[in-house]
């Protein structure tokens, strides 16, 4: 078995070590035996997506959000749309997560129209959703940080990826975190999120493998040094009594 991982604008959006998502999924690959390539497609280049597998688009701010609006008008926006109605599995995280929706207006007015692959919107506020935050998933409790002026809003069809246990998550208001629909996982969570989340991570890789192999289940891995990082993270949010 293999997967085709790829990292779409690796040169615009990488904050706060989202790169490091790409290092995860390929060594919880490995571990197991199965191949893994990454491909990266950086601004500029087009490739077709349904040779992959997976894709990946890490956060970034509002001025490199708007970097890229002519190349995703070069027909790389509607290739991503296109794929993301396919099936094909995508983590999105917090910059690359707003411009999966229909439009960001920025907290200075200025409004990017986005890709519209889900049905979600979000506007910028002057004062800023910042820390580290834990929600509860199907994946389990996820711990991460956060950094965004957008208050993301979901549509019909689009589910939270999860439920705010302490943090600001998706708006700060309604409790959501993040964005699930069909194999598009999105979230507002850096960190780097899926070393210290191995759970979500498993669940994100079987949903690339159950579409191209029929894949039910993966292999547990040990992950002694994941679970530590994880709860000491969940310790310095809750409290040792939660
Ligand atoms: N520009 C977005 C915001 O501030 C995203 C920031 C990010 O990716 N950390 O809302």
């Amino acid at each position: 078995m293999e997967l085709r991982i790829c990292h779409l604008y690796p040169d615009v959006l990488n904050l706060y070590g989202d790169r490091g998502n790409v290092l995860t999924m390929k060594k919880r690959l490995e571990w197991r035996g199965i191949g893994c390539t990454v491909t990266e497609l950086p601004i500029g280049e087009r490739q077709p997506l349904s040779k992959f597998d997976l894709l990946f688009v890490g956060g970034g701010q509002d001025f490199e959000q708007g970097l890229l609006l002519d190349d995703l008008r070069s027909g790389k926006g509607e290739d991503i749309k296109a794929a993301v109605a396919d099936g094909l599995t995508f983590l999105c995280i917090c910059g690359g997560y707003q411009l999966m929706g229909r439009y960001y207006e920025t907290h200075t007015g200025e409004k990017f129209s986005f890709l519209g692959a889900l049905d979600l919107y979000t506007v910028g506020a002057a004062e800023r959703m910042i820390g580290n935050f834990a929600f509860e998933t199907e994946f389990g409790t996820v711990v991460g940080f956060e950094n965004h002026s957008g208050r993301t809003y979901l549509g019909e069809g689009v589910r939270p990826l999860g439920k705010v246990i302490r943090g600001c998550g998706n708006n700060g208001a309604d409790g959501t975190e993040g964005a699930r629909y069909l194999n598009c996982f999105c979230t507002y969570s850096h960190g780097p999120v899926l070393p210290k989340n191995p759970g979500l991570c498993d669940g994100i890789l079987l949903s690339a493998l159950s579409r191209k192999y029929g894949c039910a289940a993966l292999e547990p891995l040990g992950d002694m040094s994941e679970r530590e990082a994880h709860d000491s993270v969940l310790r310095s949010i809750t409290g040792p009594g939660e």
